[in-house]
């Protein structure tokens, strides 16, 4: 019996160190990790690079020089009854109570208990600067000579996206020459000006994607923010800084990295100059106004780890002179404007049939000029500050069947996938894609409308097929699609069926 507790005992025993040995384990692991990030004042949360060397406090809590400081001269202007004599407050049971006995009505606090363990997250962290030592090591993050030329942006881009081949073309050579200038960083006489750009096309015709896929390929942080969730600073909403902390975080809290990347806004056309309005325009053309110094480059001060400046927040300073921008948006009746400027030109007399010319000319946006998008609503300023001007085309038919099959990661290809693992051939007829595209022209949401199709009657197939295991090969016709019949289904040839039934 007692030999059975001593072993029950010695198995616990080495429970014990197991555990305390993973804890201590996992406090290095993060104390590693903590490492890599700079500290911020609990009080001022300014961080270190700009309020210098911290105290460090029991519990995580880091407070600044200045903010010590601060703290002692306010705290010595009082002698409070004598409590500072306690050096440093380390004082006995009986002290304390004194102290206690002379502020009756005031509760000492534990300041740990503010924020639990931890003191501030990571997240509104910074990443510590790089020391030049650092920087030898290590290569610098955009080599001219590695920076791939236009054609090859391209070539990449056209793995993924389908068609759009103008759009594509502007947006390599303006990452070619946005990066050139960032790695040589030439600020003589000739300043290289900066390349951001404007995307006007309709919804769902790959705006996103695009840029998605080049900030990808360039392998630097992107981030995306909608233009609609921006207003001034002070009013609800996030304040226009916002896109450059999410920029932060796509950089892993890293500045030097934030400060080479992309940021792409979403749905620009919304806030352009509300017309016939008396009232403050505070989320159309003031954050216009607002986004001015950001686009043409400037040191601004940024929130991290969160969407608006406020007290608890830490702020770090982001120089946006290396930051691509691009703007994207729809801007619906953009056409009508261009159509407006073109029939007004051509001589007096003919204009009714002219604008019918015009009515019926596909890709009128192309045709697009700085005028036109002043007239649209926005200020002239923030035109300016996007000297690229790019469109792209309305999907039709034929390229929304393209995007189902061609794109690396093309829709098809990815249900295929799913279909293989369980050995079964999935085949589409050409008849189906151009019923699938059919069906997503009426929703009228460009690609996006395709995978929602798809899924809708892929749902039947992905649950019916594993049933039966004899099933080789699923072929999705044009009367599946339509709702008038089934798929096509094939059983697996003689050999595999029976191998498949042993
Ligand atoms: P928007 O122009 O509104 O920003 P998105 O870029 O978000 O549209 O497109 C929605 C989806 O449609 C993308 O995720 C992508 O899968 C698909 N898509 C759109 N256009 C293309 C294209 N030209 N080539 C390949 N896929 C595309």
């Amino acid at each position: 019996m007692s030999k059975e507790f001593d072993e029950l005992e010695e198995k616990e025993g080495l429970e014990e160190t197991e555990t305390e040995d993973t804890i201590k384990e996992g406090k290095e692991d993060t104390e590693s990790k903590d490492n890599d990030y700079e500290d911020v004042c609990f009080m001022c949360r300014r961080p270190e690079h700009i309020a210098g060397k911290m105290f460090q406090l029991p519990n995580h809590i880091c407070i600044c020089n200045d903010c010590m400081h601060k703290t002692m001269d306010t705290v010595s202007q009082y002698d409070y009854q004598g409590m500072l004599n306690y050096p440093g407050m380390m004082m006995t049971a009986d002290e304390f109570n004194k102290i206690q006995e002379q502020f009756p009505n005031i509760s000492f606090m534990n300041l740990s208990d503010l924020h639990g363990h931890g003191g501030i997250p990571n997240k509104q962290k910074l990443k510590k600067k790089k020391t030049a030592e650092d920087g030898k090591k290590e290569l610098p993050a955009i080599d001219i000579k590695k920076i791939p030329v236009p054609h090859k942006i391209k070539a990449q881009l056209d793995d993924y996206v389908v068609g759009q081949e103008q759009a594509k073309k502007i947006i390599s050579v303006a990452v070619y020459n946005h990066y050139k200038r960032v790695a040589t960083n030439t600020m003589d006489e000739i300043e290289i000006e900066k390349s951001n750009i404007l995307m006007i096309g309709p919804t769902g015709c790959g705006k996103t994607y695009l840029v998605k896929t080049l900030a990808k390929l360039l392998d630097v942080p992107l981030a995306i923010a909608d233009a609609t969730s921006l207003t001034e600073a002070g009013y609800i909403g996030d304040d226009i800084e916002s896109v450059l902390s999410k920029l932060l975080a796509a950089a892993g809290n890293d500045t030097e990295k934030a400060e080479r990347g992309i940021v792409f806004i979403d749905e620009i056309d919304k806030i352009a100059k509300k017309k016939n309005t008396n009232s403050r325009d505070v989320s159309g053309e003031s954050v216009q106004q607002g986004m001015l110094k950001l686009l043409e480059g400037a040191e601004v001060e940024v929130p991290v780890g969160a969407n608006s400046k406020n007290a608890m927040v830490p702020l770090t300073t982001i120089n946006t002179r290396n930051i691509l921008f691009i703007c994207g948006g729809a801007f619906p009746d953009l056409d009508e404007i261009i159509k407006q400027r073109l029939s007004k030109q051509t001589g007096i007399g003919f204009n009714a049939d002219l604008k019918d010319r015009y009515d019926k000319e596909k890709n009128i946006l192309k045709k697009v000029t700085v005028e036109d998008i002043k007239k649209f609503g926005m200020i002239p300023e923030f035109v300016g500050r996007l000297p690229i001007i790019c469109t792209m085309e309305g999907l039709g038919k034929d390229m929304l069947v393209n995007i189902l099959k061609e794109p690396k990661n093309a829709i098809l290809k990815q249900y295929q996938k799913l279909l293989e693992l369980d050995e079964v051939q999935l085949l589409f007829d050409d008849e189906a894609l151009e019923a699938i595209a059919e069906k997503a022209i009426e929703r009228d949401t460009g690609a996006r409308a395709l995978r929602a199709i798809i899924e809708e009657f892929m749902l039947d197939i992905m649950y019916e097929i594993p049933k039966d295991e004899n099933i080789g090969t699923v072929t999705i016709t044009r009367e599946y699609i339509e709702g008038k019949g089934g798929p096509r289904i094939e059983i697996r040839s003689k050999a595999k069926s029976s191998s498949a039934a042993d």
